[in-house]
């Protein structure tokens, strides 16, 4: 068997995993003991060399997990979006989260590192280390003064989304929506636009997967760098509203930015529903929508393992080679597939962090 291709992902949620798992984490992280999609064994056997790790807060009023998903199966469906965390419920959380992502590493004995630089994601993967980068799944433990941003900034935190979906200081995302465009309200706030500002001047990526079309439109407009969705896919063929249209994949490949295939099945299938039970047609519909209107430099994957639902033959990071092999029938050169698996997302990190 030749060695998979290279894979840099562009968001999964593994940390709330090792959360939940309280004292078994152990066995979850360095065995494989979970039904998650990622852990170290599979990760390293298959090809997924690195990606960003999202710190996200759970609201305290989340809803039965079996009724939204229930919900999302049947599409048409309008899920309410839960109320916003202040900064202040929000930090202990985050820094509960950046205490198991420092766990992860320290427990993996030199199989996995932190990394806050291209050039540090690049030496990791040459060395077979698995490569992470800390990112913040809407921005709640920020304050208004901004200055827990220089602190998570100074802890190693490289990118972050100013809201998940549900409303923050900072702006407004788009609700759980399904058929629905991505022009659900309102745009950043006064802090947002000076929290993109603020981002610039320390150079942390700023995503707009969650953001609605109006905080889209602001963070192009104010931001000097390129325009980055880690884990959107098409509108054009599967109109959720947490794809992207057409007009906002091309500002994303005009910028120099970067879009992630996100494999959750409800924004890959057509019909919008949640089941896992589909083939991969859709999969290679998405891949190809999002080349010709972003570019081929400016596709990558950001799988939202352990966050969502993925289809039944790609499951986890065991999936990946079968999404290479995708690709591959769909007729895409070597040279294209490792840009799609790894090399895009290295470059926009140089152009966005600096070299
Ligand atoms: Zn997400």
């Amino acid at each position: 068997m030749p060695a998979p291709v290279p894979v840099f992902d562009g968001h999964n949620d593994l940390v709330l995993k090792l959360a939940a798992a309280g004292r078994d984490r152990a066995a979850l992280w360095l065995k494989g003991e979970g039904a998650g999609h990622l852990d170290l064994p599979r990760m390293r056997a298959h090809g997924f060399a690195g990606g960003f790790f999202a710190v996200y807060i759970p609201s305290p009023e989340t809803a039965d997990l079996a009724d939204v998903e229930r919900l999302m199966d049947n599409p048409p469906y309008d899920l309410a979006l839960p109320a916003l965390i202040p900064h202040t419920a929000a930090q202990p959380v985050a820094v509960e989260m950046l205490g198991h992502l420092l766990w992860m590493e320290r427990a993996a004995g030199g199989a996995f590192r932190w990394c806050r630089t291209a050039a540090e994601i690049r030496a990791a993967m040459a060395e077979g280390i698995v490569a992470g980068v800390i990112h913040f799944e809407g921005a709640e433990p920020i304050g208004p003064d901004l200055d827990a941003l220089h602190l998570f900034h100074a802890m190693g935190l490289r990118s972050l989304g100013p809201v998940w979906s549900r409303p923050t200081i900072f702006g407004h995302g788009v609700p759980f929506r399904f058929p629905s465009t991505g022009d659900t309200g309102p745009g950043l706030t006064d802090l947002g636009r000076a929290l993109v500002h603020e981002c610039n001047a320390l150079r942390i990526m700023i995503d707009l997967s969650h953001l609605n079309e109006a905080g889209f439109r602001d963070v192009a407009r104010l931001s000097d760098a390129p325009l980055v969705a880690t884990h959107s896919n098409a509108h054009a063929v599967t109109a959720s509203s947490r794809n992207l249209s057409d007009r906002q994949l091309q500002a994303i490949g005009e910028s120099g930015g970067m879009v992630g295939l996100n494999l959750a099945t409800c924004f890959l299938r057509p019909d919008g529903r949640e089941s896992p039970e589909m083939t991969l047609d859709p999969v290679k519909r998405h891949i190809d929508h999002l080349l010709r209107l972003a570019g081929e430099d400016h596709v990558g994957i950001g799988s939202d393992f352990d966050g969502a639902t993925t289809p039944r033959d790609i499951g986890g990071a065991e999936g990946l080679p079968v999404l290479i092999a995708a690709m591959r029938e769909m007729g895409l050169g070597e040279p294209l597939i490792e840009k799609i698996a790894h090399g895009n997302w290295l470059r926009l990190l140089e152009r966005t962090w600096g070299a």
